[in-house]
């Protein structure tokens, strides 16, 4: 097996590209693709201030690696959800990955800064978990880049995250969602841009570029995903990918080429909806109090607080 750049020694095969390739030329793949896809969809200009969403997971930390590596201001932002052993452990890798590095970790822990957690606070709100926690990430994620000052929110999603996202949306015609698949979410309405580099590589790719360039990364999943729908699509792109390689970047690609814009956002951060600042936390909502300040007064009113950890705000942060 040779590298299909330098013939020397390959380390790993990439079967969507029909190649293989050494370490060396594995890793500026990576790099590459990354760069292709910012400069395809206009995802960053080079002197953007970045905030990386980091889970401690391989996708995030090879995400942040690649984007320093690419020359960009990119800081780190970590949320404590709250769940058991998977939240402490990959917290501490995402500490790790940045102490080793220098580079600058900001954490918001969901029960000791907002007074709940994510099993008791979706159980209180009688919300499904990943309902609740996208929702508490999607707008801790916006509120830290404000008060930061950051110009983009960069996220680890990969094209198998993508791929299998546009798969449920396509399999249930959810028409709003699917004008909304683009990499790159435009500032608009108070919220900021939000990016996708990764999504010219695979699940694959990503743990491949974290081994080589020895990233300690949390292998486990959360344990919360757990008979998520999300992943019996991943399931199925993926058998689909074993006999026909680069079907799912076909799949994702020749939507975004060919049918994307077809699907114009009806209402949500893009569309013509009323906003006005959330009258407790004061981030822009189409509603007297937003999605997040509602979840957290349901979660908080039943959650047993715990000695010396928790408090309750509502409020606005100082
Ligand atoms: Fe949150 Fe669900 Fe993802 Fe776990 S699997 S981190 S609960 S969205
Ligand atoms: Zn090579
Ligand atoms: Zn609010």
């Amino acid at each position: 097996m040779k590298c299909r750049v330098c013939r020397g020694p390959a380390v790993i095969d990439v079967r969507r590209h029909n190649a293989n390739f050494c370490q060396d030329h594995f890793l500026r793949l990576c790099r590459d693709q990354t760069e292709k896809a910012i400069g395809q969809f206009e995802m960053l200009q080079p002197d953007d201030r970045v905030l990386v969403a980091v889970s401690g997971g391989k996708d995030s930390l090879a995400l942040w690696d690649i984007l320093i590596a690419l020359g960009y201001e990119a800081d780190g932002f970590y949320i404590g959800l709250g769940i058991g052993d998977y939240s402490d452990e990959s917290h501490g890798y995402a500490q790790r990955f940045a102490q080793q590095r220098g580079l600058t970790l900001l954490v918001d822990d969901l029960l000791r800064d907002h007074g709940f957690d994510v099993p008791h606070g979706s159980r209180a709100a009688k919300r499904a978990p990943c309902s609740a926690c996208g929702l508490s990430k999607r707008h801790l994620f916006d509120d830290a880049a404000r008060r930061g000052g950051y110009d983009a929110i960069v996220t680890g999603h990969n094209l198998d995250d993508e791929a299998a996202v546009l798969m449920g949306n396509v399999l249930h015609w959810q028409t709003d969602y699917l004008g909304r698949q683009s990499p790159h979410l435009p500032a608009a309405n108070g919220f900021p841009k939000k990016v996708k580099p990764l999504v010219r590589l695979s699940e694959r790719d990503t743990a491949a570029y974290c081994l080589l360039r020895g990233i300690d990364y949390l292998v486990d999943e959360c344990p919360m995903a757990a008979g998520n729908k999300h992943l019996s699509y991943k399931a199925a792109l993926n058998d689909i990918e074993v006999d026909s390689p680069g079907a799912k970047h076909a799949f994702y690609f020749g939507f975004l080429d060919r049918a994307a814009d077809r699907f114009v956002p009806a209402t949500g951060e893009t569309g013509d909806v009323i906003i006005s600042p959330c009258t407790r936390c004061g981030a822009p909502c189409s509603n007297e109090v937003c999605a997040f300040c509602s979840l957290t007064e349901r979660a908080t009113a039943s959650v047993p607080i715990e000695m010396g950890r928790t408090r309750r705000r509502t409020g606005a942060r100082a």
